[in-house]
């Protein structure tokens, strides 16, 4: 779809915890690009040997600069100060090494103001530095999505530069939540999107959507059944806070037959959990169990029986960091 519309994917790899398998798949896809955070991933992922180019997506700490121009090719940066160190390790390291320039359209992460992006450019076009273009994110810390009017903020600063006499060759308009906008056609002038949850997930959250084209089925938890029992539904007795230091709020719905997985918080996000069997509710849970409604299944689970849940991003996130998580990748 995105080649239709010829824009390259940068594929994210950093829900995956830059699990290699995941760069040796987008490799197969014939993707030129693989996008991480974290300097310990992308570093992972060139000791398993993978030797697409990296584009760092977080802007990389004074104290990895060595690091990342050792194992990236290009870092989205937004501070000065960055970019001169990013240059001068770039002269010692013989690597030229690419660098886009995050524009802020009202997200508030990582990002310069409109206004200073033409100066801030110019500035660094005399560094030893390969200047590959401009570059916004939305929809994380804001939820702000991302709107035609945003990306024309971003392709009129493309425009200021290229009539100033610097060339702009790279335009990365966002991650999964920019792809509806390519999909209908709405937007031109964007070459490049940073694509993780798309691949991963087929979902696109901040635009709360099912990607109809994209398979939805991709990861799987499963888990173990460690205790069935008939209990009442209420928690009985003086109420304080639970282990994370809420005060519970639980309705009484009577005596109903629980389970409890062995699995917690420390693996997964609770509320971004979906079991596969539409009669089990996720009750809440601590660190290391979840208790499961299971009252109202045709399915007769037993101790030892398995549940499956299709995870969610921030899920994944924690799933795919977890050591206690086994994961089994199937062909
Ligand atoms: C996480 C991230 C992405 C990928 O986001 P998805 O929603 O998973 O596609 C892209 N760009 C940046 C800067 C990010 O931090």
């Amino acid at each position: 779809m995105l080649s239709k519309h010829r824009v390259d994917i940068v594929a994210v790899t950093k829900v995956a915890h830059g699990d290699p398998k995941f760069a040796e798949i987008m490799n197969l896809a014939g993707i030129e690009w693989l996008g991480d955070s974290r300097i310990q991933n992308i570093v992972r992922m060139r000791r398993k040997g993978v030797d697409k180019r990296i584009l760092q997506i977080r802007s990389p700490q004074i104290s990895e600069i060595a690091l990342s121009v050792k194992h990236a090719d290009a870092a989205l940066i937004t501070e000065l100060e960055i970019a001169k160190r990013i240059a001068s390790q770039s002269k010692r390291a013989d690597k030229k090494f690419g660098v886009i320039v995050m524009v802020e359209l009202g997200d508030l992460r990582e990002g310069l103001m409109p206004d200073e992006v033409v100066p801030f450019v110019r500035e660094i076009s005399n560094y030893y530095l390969d200047f590959l273009g401009i570059g916004t994110n939305l929809g994380c810390y804001g939820g702000v999505l991302p709107t035609i009017d945003k990306i024309n903020v971003l392709l009129s600063l493309r425009d200021n530069l290229i009539d100033s006499g610097i060339d702009v060759p790279v335009v990365s308009g966002g991650a999964t939540d920019t792809l509806s906008l390519i999909e209908e056609g709405r937007v031109t002038g964007i070459n490049q999107l940073r694509i993780g949850e798309a691949i991963i997930l087929g979902r696109d959250t901040t635009g709360n959507r099912n990607i109809p084209y994209l398979n939805k089925d991709t990861m799987l938890l499963e888990a173990e059944i460690i205790e069935i029992k008939e209990k009442a539904s209420k928690p009985y007795g003086e109420i304080g806070r639970d282990s994370f230091g809420n005060i519970p709020v639980i309705d009484d719905l009577g005596t109903r037959k629980r389970a409890i997985i062995a699995l917690g918080k420390q693996d997964v996000d609770l509320g971004h959990l979906v079991p596969l069997d539409p009669d089990v509710k996720i009750l809440g849970g601590s660190s290391d169990h979840i208790i499961l409604d299971i009252h109202e299944s045709e399915i007769d689970y037993k101790v030892g029986s398995v549940v499956q849940f299709l995870p969610r991003y921030p899920s994944v996130l924690k799933l795919m960091g977890s050591p206690y998580v086994k994961r089994v990748y199937i062909p």
